[in-house]
């Protein structure tokens, strides 16, 4: 039995006020949400900060990104230690921010994913294609191809501690939702493709959604057979709709 994992990525949002607001808010909440584990991805300045004021709860921490290094003379990054260190338990990799804006390959998502696991973080590796993927037909050579980078690197048994989150790129940010049987169909190909290396890995893989999900249309999405969970950006910066989402999931 898979546990529902709903995870908050906050983005480059937030100050120290509305931060301790927003944790407030889903701390009030949080007893309603009776099945999900909840998690919330904060910028990486305001973990600790976080992470005190979640202490005594079973809200989780998360970073949203990881160096790829385990520590020296790497100016501006932040190794897997570090956020194991100040009690993270998850770290997202491979977000298509990353992928697309920033450039990152399969490859180097790879060895964020390595790294992550190396000191204990449980990756959630993001998979996904842009529209332009989609509308020529590739989605699942897209996503075959994001995740056969990790496996080569990291073999299949990693993905046992791991999560790893569909989020086609033209449902993020957008307002645009994947309808519950496109975000199924991927879904259902990653398990399958995973069973194709170890049945046990893909029957206990946990596979978010991600892409404009909502208090709204949470709970048709979470209640496909392969869909564990949400990868929420937007509506998880309010409290309200993000309990909501965990609600969602309630049996
Ligand atoms: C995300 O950033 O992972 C995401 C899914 O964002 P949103 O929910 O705002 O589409």
């Amino acid at each position: 039995m898979r546990q529902p994992l709903v995870a908050g990525n906050w983005k480059m949002n937030g100050t120290t006020e509305s931060i301790t607001a927003l944790v407030d808010g889903i701390k009030a909440g949080i007893d309603a949400v009776k099945t999900a584990e909840m998690v919330v991805c904060p910028p990486y300045v305001y973990l600790p900060m976080v992470a005190a004021l979640l202490q005594g709860t079973a809200v989780r921490c998360g970073a949203q990104d990881v160096s790829d290094r385990e520590s020296g003379a790497f100016t501006g990054e932040v190794a897997a230690g570090m956020l194991a260190d100040i009690g993270c338990k998850y770290v997202i990799v491979g977000h298509s921010e990353r992928r697309n804006l920033y450039g990152e390959s399969d490859a180097f998502t790879a060895r964020k994913f390595a790294a992550a696991r190396k000191a204990g973080l449980v990756p959630i590796v993001c998979v996904g294609e842009l529209l332009e993927e989609r509308e020529e037909g590739i989605t699942e050579q897209v996503v075959a191809r994001q995740l056969d980078a990790v496996i080569s690197l990291d073999g299949i048994a990693a993905l046992e501690s791991a999560v790893i989150a569909y989020e086609p790129v033209w449902a993020i940010g957008t307002g645009k939702t994947a309808t519950p049987q496109q975000a199924q169909d991927v879904h259902a190909f990653i398990r399958g493709k995973l069973a194709g290396f170890d049945s046990k890995v893909a029957e206990r893989v946990r596979i978010l959604y991600g892409g404009s999900m909502n208090a709204a249309n949470a709970a048709e999405l979470l209640s496909m057979p392969d869909i564990d969970g949400g990868l929420v950006g937007g509506a998880s910066l309010k409290p309200a709709d993000f309990l909501a989402i965990g609600q969602a999931s309630n049996d």
